[in-house]
């Protein structure tokens, strides 16, 4: 690359999306620096619910940091007049389950092990963007980079600095912790629709407690800590939850068009979190990826450029945000009558079920819904190890 620029590429974000994109980066030979606002280990608000198509997109196998793994799902609905539950299973696991705390530590080390700088600054205020390259201004010092990725997260000071993302919108999530030590018995992953106006709580199973919480994609509700309270309560006979926080998540992504030839947006801080059921961590891994490799592209195909290498990259993952909307319209919108009722017709549920397990997105899952029953269960190298390392009854419900 060229002469003057500090480094090839400035990631800013340690998360998820900017630690694939920072370890594919220097795999492929180039001169990485990672600024983070904040050191590792820190505390990200998220479920961990790692999906197997997510596993899939991960540079290293993060089975040390799997804390459970799940074959069942308890589907629920709460209508004005009754609660419904059914037991969605799977002859394979469909889902793992981590602690963003220890998840993100155990990706930054194996980032730095790939020979990537690290720097933590909080201090971003000002971005050029040059034909050639991007300076970044961190008030005590300017750092500049062939090319920048954005990879800050939904509340993105990179896309609030240069307006590279129209069309963003913000879903709102709300945790807290039940160590299992106050409970009688290990309930199954669950997600209860109709607790939360245009959203679910959810219940994720991790390796001493579990992961309580309340979502929604729509910024016109307001998630409080009493509607948690209310939701642990009445699925788990208790309100006491540790650690309880909060944090938006983006979207918007179905509308994203990358417009810089220099500057890649990733993860939430594109709006690449999908809406239906709030998964963020599939797309930021692979949008990191796929920033990461369109770089790459750029730099070795003369006439090709940064913009024009992301823009066909991720068209899979936008496809896939526009039928996640779409399906969140009519099924939020239909909740307690036609929208579960689908959900839980036993051939959805078997697609579901098999397409969760094969690794595909909604996209692939609702396009071969007739295929669904030859889907093979996909086989990550995260997974098999984490099995491997648990083959104890009960380590892996
Ligand atoms: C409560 C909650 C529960 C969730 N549960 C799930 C789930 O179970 N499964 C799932 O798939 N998704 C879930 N999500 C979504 C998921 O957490 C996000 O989609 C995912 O973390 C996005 O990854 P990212 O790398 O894009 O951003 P982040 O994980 O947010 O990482 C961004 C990084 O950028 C850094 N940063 C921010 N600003 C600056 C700055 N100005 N300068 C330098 N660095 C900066 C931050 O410190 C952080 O390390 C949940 C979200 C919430 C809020």
């Amino acid at each position: 690359m060229g002469m003057a620029a500090d480094f090839d590429v400035v990631v800013v974000g340690a998360g998820p999306a900017g630690s694939t994109a920072a370890i594919r980066l220097s795999e492929l030979g180039y001169k990485v620096l990672v600024v983070d606002r904040t050191s590792f280990p820190r505390v990200k608000p998220c479920g961990g619910g790692l999906t197997i198509k997510a596993l899939q997109w991960l540079p290293h196998s993060v089975a040390p940091v799997i804390e459970a793994a799940t074959k069942k799902l308890v589907m629920g609905v709460k209508t004005p007049f009754d609660e419904k539950t059914e037991l969605f299973q799977s002859d394979d696991y469909i889902c793992t389950f981590v602690v963003r705390e220890q998840f993100d530590k155990f990706n930054f080390e194996r980032m730095i092990d790939a020979f990537v700088d690290f720097e933590e600054n909080s201090g971003l205020r000002n971005i050029s963007e040059r034909s050639d390259s991007v300076e970044l201004d961190f008030g005590s010092k300017r750092i500049t980079a062939k090319y920048l990725i954005g990879a800050d997260g939904a509340n993105s000071v990179v896309r609030k600095i240069l307006g590279v993302v129209k069309n963003f919108s913000r879903g709102f999530a709300i945790e807290g912790l039940v160590p299992y030590a106050k409970l009688d018995r290990i309930p199954d992953a669950e997600f209860f629709f109709g607790y939360v106006p245009n959203g679910y709580g959810w219940i994720f199973p991790k390796g001493d407690h579990l992961n309580v919480g309340i979502y929604t994609w729509d910024d016109g509700v307001s998630l409080s800590k009493d509607l948690l309270r209310t939701y642990c309560r009445s699925r788990l006979g208790i309100d006491e939850l540790d650690h309880i926080v909060g944090f938006p998540l983006g979207f918007g992504g179905r509308r994203f068009v990358p417009t810089s030839n220099r500057v890649l947006m990733v993860g939430d801080a594109a709006g690449f979190a999908e809406p239906l059921l709030g998964e963020g961590l599939h797309n930021a891994i692979k949008s990191g990826r796929l920033a990461a490799d369109a770089i790459h592209s750029a730099q070795t195909n003369v006439g090709l450029s940064g913009r024009a290498a992301y823009r066909k990259a991720i068209d899979p993952i936008v496809a896939d945000l526009v039928r996640c909307d779409d399906m969140k319209k009519f099924y939020y919108n239909n909740m307690d009558g036609i929208g579960y009722g689908a959900l839980k017709f036993p051939l959805s549920r078997h697609a579901l079920m098999k397409g969760f397990a094969a690794g595909k997105t909604m996209l692939e899952i609702t396009n071969q819904f007739m295929l669904s029953p030859f889907f093979s269960p996909a086989k990550p190298k995260s997974l098999q190890e984490y099995l491997s390392l648990h083959q104890h009854p009960g380590a892996a419900a």
